[in-house]
């Protein structure tokens, strides 16, 4: 009854590390990575294509979350190498195991192609500024980072498709319906089409794009879960220019903020020195997001200040929260929502000409001039306002009225399944990894849940004297 050795679901970092470290046992395992997505050459966007509202097309599938590579293949590729960034494996795995991971998988990162190039790694400019944040309650987390850029990023994952075609059986355009377990242990899958397909083990990496229907299989195989935080905020834009000297030092500045009005958690995410605030899509809501490319340098940074937002009882759904909020902020623009900072705390709306004699040329150039106070909630409001005048502490103009905020970015995270150390679900022999897990929530962090749970199944087959 058995086809394979392992079947992997998903061909995002997550299940393509996994795969990577499975066939470096080059034992003869067989071993099949299934995506419901398409290539990587044929993977695109019509609403981006045609400067659209992604509600007007229906696409079945997300062509820029789904198919090789998963939902990093259109992203900046910014690898963030510290173990408090990125994702929860700090909660799986102690923090020298978790290093000794995050520099395995970073050294993958380099012979598949990643630049050698690291930022971040002049400590005693990092400590000045580490030192200089403090002052004004934020926290800056020192991290290093390599940087693939939007660039790099798709011959980097056509290279990785090259290396594993050869080795592994990889079927893209097949959707999987359903796990199949027998006597409490995990035996194969199910496609959308009705095929069963049997496996010693299952891997699951389904990402974002496929966390509601981890949910439901989870709710089916009665797993255990836990909510995740959903994080609500604002892209910023200044001319590059005001954050030099902290991009410069740390590439991208983590810092974090507890707002004095709600004690909320605040922090930059994504920072983006000499880049552009893009459009991002989710299940038909347009949202804000930003990235910046290898080899081009733009006029401005940008990068986001999120704030999360945990739940009481009885609320349990921060995904429809989340989206809730996000249409809000479509309907009233058609789409993004831009506004300078100095319009926004005086309560007008912004309009096209104030944005035209303003400091910042908007690098997303269709937003919609308008009043962000209309759809974000006061509580995240307020404490974005409160962060921007601490940051503007270390890097003076950050909180001047002339910078750009464009609303919403909104950061789903799945809710996360019950996962030993193993990364093992409450049902043997099936394994869940990266984003869709609830585990990570970066390519760094899901490419090394990838590896350890493959590092386990690796054990596993060895004692069972399969592998070679
Ligand atoms: C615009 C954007 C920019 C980003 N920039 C960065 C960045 O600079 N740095 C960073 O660290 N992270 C970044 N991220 C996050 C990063 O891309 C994710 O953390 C990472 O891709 C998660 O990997 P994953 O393997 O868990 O899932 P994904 O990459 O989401 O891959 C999941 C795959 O599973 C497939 N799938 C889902 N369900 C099924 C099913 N039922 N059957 C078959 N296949 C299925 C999907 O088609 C998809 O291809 C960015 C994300 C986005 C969207």
């Amino acid at each position: 009854m058995k086809n394979y050795d392992v079947i992997i679901v998903g061909s995002g970092p997550g299940g393509i590390f996994t795969a990577l470290e499975l066939v470096k046992l080059n034992s003869g395992l067989k071993m099949l990575l299934i995506d419901k997505g398409g290539d990587i050459e044929h993977r695109s966007c019509p609403a981006i294509i045609k400067n659209r509202p992604c509600a007007e097309f229906n696409c079945n599938l997300c062509g820029l979350l789904c198919g090789w590579g998963g939902a990093g293949a259109f992203s900046d590729g910014k690898l963030n190498l510290s173990t408090q960034i990125g994702g929860f494996l700090n909660q799986y795995f102690d923090e020298e195991k978790l290093s000794e991971l995050i520099k395995y998988v970073d050294d993958l990162y380099i012979s598949h192609g990643a630049p050698t190039e690291i930022y971040g790694t002049n400590e005693k400019r990092v400590q000045k500024f580490i030192d200089a944040a403090i002052k004004y309650d934020l926290k800056l987390v020192p991290s290093k980072i390599r940087h693939l850029g939007s660039d790099r990023s798709i011959p980097f994952l056509k290279g990785l498709y090259e290396v594993l075609s050869d080795k592994i059986e990889i079927k893209l355009r097949t959707e999987i319906d359903e796990v199949i377990v027998r006597d409490n242990k995990a035996i194969g899958v199910k496609t959308g089409k009705g095929e069963e397909l049997f496996a010693e083990y299952i891997i699951l990496a389904p990402g974002r794009v496929g966390a509601s229907w981890l949910e439901k299989e989870a709710k089916r195989l009665k797993l255990t879960t836990i909510n995740n935080p959903v994080d609500i905020g604002v892209r910023v834009e200044v001319p590059a220019t005001v954050m030099k000297e902290l991009t410069d030092a740390t590439y991208e500045a983590k810092l974090i903020y507890y707002s004095k009005k709600f004690d909320d958690q605040v922090r930059t995410f994504c920072m983006n020195p000499y880049g552009e605030v893009v459009k991002e899509f989710n299940h038909g809501i347009a949202t804000v997001n930003g990235h910046s490319y290898a080899e081009k340098k733009l006029e401005n940074t940008n990068f986001a200040i999120l704030v999360s937002t945990f739940f009481t009882e009885p609320f349990h759904e921060p995904i429809a929260y989340g989206e809730y909020i996000a249409r809000l902020a479509n309907l009233l623009s058609g789409g993004i929502i831009v506004q300078r900072l100095g319009d926004l705390k005086m309560g007008k709306r912004s309009t096209p000409e104030r944005i035209k004699r303003g400091l910042v040329n908007p690098s997303l150039k269709d937003a919609t001039p308008g009043d962000l106070s209309f759809a974000i909630p006061y509580r995240c409001l307020s404490d974005i306002l409160e962060m921007l005048e601490a940051m503007d502490n270390i890097s003076p103009g950050v909180n001047s009225r002339h910078t750009l905020l464009y609303g919403l970015e909104v950061k789903f995270y799945s809710m996360r399944i019950k996962l030993t150390k193993s990364l093992e679900t409450e049902v043997p022999n099936l394994f869940a990894v990266g984003d869709g897990a609830g585990v990570s929530r970066g390519l760094i962090q899901a490419s090394a849940s990838g590896v350890a749970a493959a590092r386990e199944i690796k054990k596993r087959l060895t004692v069972a004297g399969t592998a070679g």
